[in-house]
């Protein structure tokens, strides 16, 4: 029986879905982070406002949200010369992953994540991984994570479980998701504190969220939510759980 769990948290949408799956799952649940030289601390700063809205919006979930860790990885920018550590254009490279793609950068996490939760005593580990919008990166895919599930059980003697709630689903159903888990709070709360933008700009407000609105990540969220938001606008449209009210 899997009582406690541990996040891997950034302040995005995907990642702010987990722990709201994570929250409404399991008895205690912590967050981790990493902050590895970003060219945008905007981020992480994302993820302090929604954890104080979680806790101030949803008292069912607050007192089950322990300890959150943020694990200075500033050593991942030595091996990097990727857009997202380094000032350079988002592009896609002629290997055809984007110029974001870390080597390893979450087969790194997903250790220290599980080193961490070994100490803390927390069973599951939950991240936002997704191959439907797939990006290209190979350490997402099930196969990885299955692996890595595998390989950190046994070599850290203790069984892990890393569970996955976007693996199969698309970023139209993750706003289902969020609404199935908290209703149109959560997706409002989604919408106004989580960050998703390569470029870090918090300055333009779109119906999704903040954003530049062309980078890759934006446009992935912006189509999400429209199809999201259509669906709920169409009468019929019974879809699974997760619908927004008609009025919205
Ligand atoms: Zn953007």
């Amino acid at each position: 029986m899997h009582t406690t769990a541990l996040v891997l948290f950034s302040g995005g949408q995907d990642s702010t879905t987990c722990l709201a799956h994570a929250l409404s799952q399991y008895e205690r649940v912590e967050t981790i982070a990493f902050d590895y030289g970003q060219r945008h601390k905007v981020e992480l700063g994302a993820r302090l406002n929604v954890l104080r809205e979680f806790k101030s919006q949803f008292p069912q979930w607050a007192d089950k949200l322990g300890q959150d860790h943020l694990l200075d990885l500033a050593v991942l920018g030595q091996v990097s010369e990727c857009s997202l550590t380094r000032d350079v254009a988002f592009k896609m490279e002629s290997s055809g992953l984007p110029n974001t793609f870390v080597p390893g950068r979450n087969l790194l996490f997903l250790t220290l994540a599980a080193a961490l939760a070994y100490r803390r005593g927390l069973q599951v580990l939950v991240t936002g991984v997704c191959e439907t919008d797939f990006s290209g990166y190979p350490d997402c895919r099930d196969d990885t994570i299955k692996a890595m599930q595998l390989a950190l059980s046994l070599g850290m003697d203790k069984r892990f479980l890393i569970e996955t709630p976007l693996m199969w689903i698309d970023k139209a159903d993750t706003w289902r998701l969020a609404h199935t888990l908290g209703g149109q709070a959560l997706v409002e709360l989604i919408v106004e504190h989580t960050h998703t933008c390569y470029l870090g700009d918090r300055t333009q407000r779109h119906s999704w969220g903040y954003g530049c609105g062309q980078c890759p990540a934006c446009d992935l969220r912006a189509r999400g939510y429209a199809r999201y938001a259509s669906d709920a606008a169409t009468p019929g449209a019974e879809r699974a759980p997760g619908l927004p009210p008609r009025s919205a």
